[in-house]
């Protein structure tokens, strides 16, 4: 027997109906925050994700599925979403009038990571980006969208942790800062915090190894080093936080694993038992120097990313997600019956009615059990003597009660019934 690969997952039964609606909420919220829908390719080539996410991430160094194609070229698959959005905007030349752009994305990322509890290897991010705007507004904006989106799907005492990581400048000053502190105490760090030491000082923050040592307890806050602008800037997305009353926090030590980040940093995390470790459900920033590094016009922008899967996890525990009920059912015994099951189906789901019928030859008796395993509201039970005076019984599955309707009004009487 074939087996789907390790760290993979097929999306059926109950997890396909908490997908389903998670997907309707996003859309549903995408639209009235005013972002577009975009997709780019899963795979891009490698340079792209090298030279954005950064050699020194995780991400990049050993998470990434990376192949040759039948010419030679190499490819890896996405393993976040920003990287091909702002490759896009520049690609298609979006910059320009029409500013800020608002996008918003849905798919599939991938990452040879250790599967576990809200970790997978194939993994569904939806996220957006607003490309643009250096305004504190925008911060605001993408935090809160996320989070009353949440809500919407039924969670719980959120928070959300935020940090400021400044301009460039303001993050070499802190590094300087922070290797000095941590020089003397590197024997006391993890094997890849004495490499991220040289490379990615700022990732040690970020460790989960380390996370709980004395010497990470201490180290200078990246709070201290930040300049003027940069302090008064924070404030403001702080006051505006507050305006929209999103339960925050602000936490030095939040970093982001990726290379691009600058100002406003920031996860949503979850208090939901079944998440465990994982429970930031969402994670993004500014990222204001990106769009020039990969050539393009000097553009601010900034953007989140939340994962699919923990958010189905979570859902388990605050929510049993029921298949919406039928609005009707018909029913049927003869040929002349079945054609005429057919085409009334057709008809009311052209009118907007969900509605299903036998196709395995079940008896009328199989065929009630069936409508009610459905939970379907109304039963259509078509009789060929009723069909010859041109009526259609239509039966309340709830009240039982019993009508018969004259052919010509019986997609009016469902519609307005069902
Ligand atoms: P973590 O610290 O949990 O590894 P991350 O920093 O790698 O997260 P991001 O790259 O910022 O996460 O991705 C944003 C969100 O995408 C995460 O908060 C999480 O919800 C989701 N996510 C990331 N990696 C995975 C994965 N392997 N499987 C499922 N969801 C994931
Ligand atoms: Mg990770």
């Amino acid at each position: 027997m074939i087996t789907k690969p390790k760290g993979t997952y097929d999306v059926i039964e109950s997890d396909a109906l908490k997908l389903q609606k998670i997907n309707r909420v996003i859309e549903y919220y995408c639209e009235f925050y005013n972002y577009d829908f975009i997709r780019t390719p899963i795979f891009e080539s490698r340079d792209l994700f090298h030279r954005t996410v950064g050699e020194e991430t995780d991400i990049v160094s050993k998470e990434t599925y990376d192949f040759k194609d039948r010419s030679d070229r190499d490819l890896t698959l996405r393993p976040e979403g920003t990287a091909g959005v702002v490759r896009s905007f520049i690609e298609n030349k979006m910059y320009g009038s029409n500013m800020p752009r608002k996008l918003f994305y849905n798919g599939t990322m991938y990452r040879y990571e250790r599967p576990g509890n809200g970790r997978n290897r194939e993994f569904t991010q939806f996220g957006v980006e607003i490309l643009g705007s250096n305004d504190p507004i925008v911060d605001a904006e993408v935090i809160s969208m996320p989070y009353r989106l949440f809500e919407e799907l039924g969670f719980k005492d959120l928070n959300v942790k935020l940090n400021n990581l400044g301009s460039k400048e303001d993050r070499e000053n802190y590094k300087t800062a922070l290797k000095e502190y941590l020089n003397p105490h590197l024997e006391e760090l993890c094997e890849d915090c004495k490499r991220r030491f040289n490379t990615n000082p700022l990732r040690i923050l970020d460790c989960k190894v380390d996370n709980d040592s004395e010497v990470l307890k201490n180290v200078p806050s990246i709070l201290d080093y930040q300049s003027e602008e940069s302090q008064k800037r924070f404030k403001k997305v702080l006051e505006y936080l507050n305006y929209l009353d999103i339960d925050y926090e602000v936490d030095d030590k939040i970093v982001r694993g990726l290379d691009y980040y600058d100002y406003t940093v920031f996860e949503i995390v979850s208090s939901a038992e079944v998440l465990g470790g994982a429970s930031t459900i969402a994670a993004g920033g500014r990222y204001n120097n990106l769009v020039e590094k990969l050539g393009g016009p000097s553009t601010p922008c900034i953007g989140f990313a939340s994962g699919l899967e923990r958010i189905m996890l979570a859902m388990d525990e605050f929510e049993t997600t029921k298949k919406r009920p039928l609005n009707c059912y018909i029913m049927y015994i003869n040929e002349e019956e079945k054609i005429k099951a057919l085409t009334l189906a057709q008809d009311l789901r052209l009118s907007g009615v969900a509605v299903d019928y036998d196709t395995t030859g079940r008896s009328l008796k199989s065929q009630f059990k069936e409508a009610d395993r459905m939970h379907a509201e109304l039963l259509v039970i078509l009789n060929s003597e009723d069909l010859k005076k041109g009526l259609i019984t239509v039966k309340d599955n709830m009240t039982k009660e019993e009508v018969k309707i004259d052919e010509n009004e019986i997609i009016d009487y469902i519609i307005s019934n069902g």
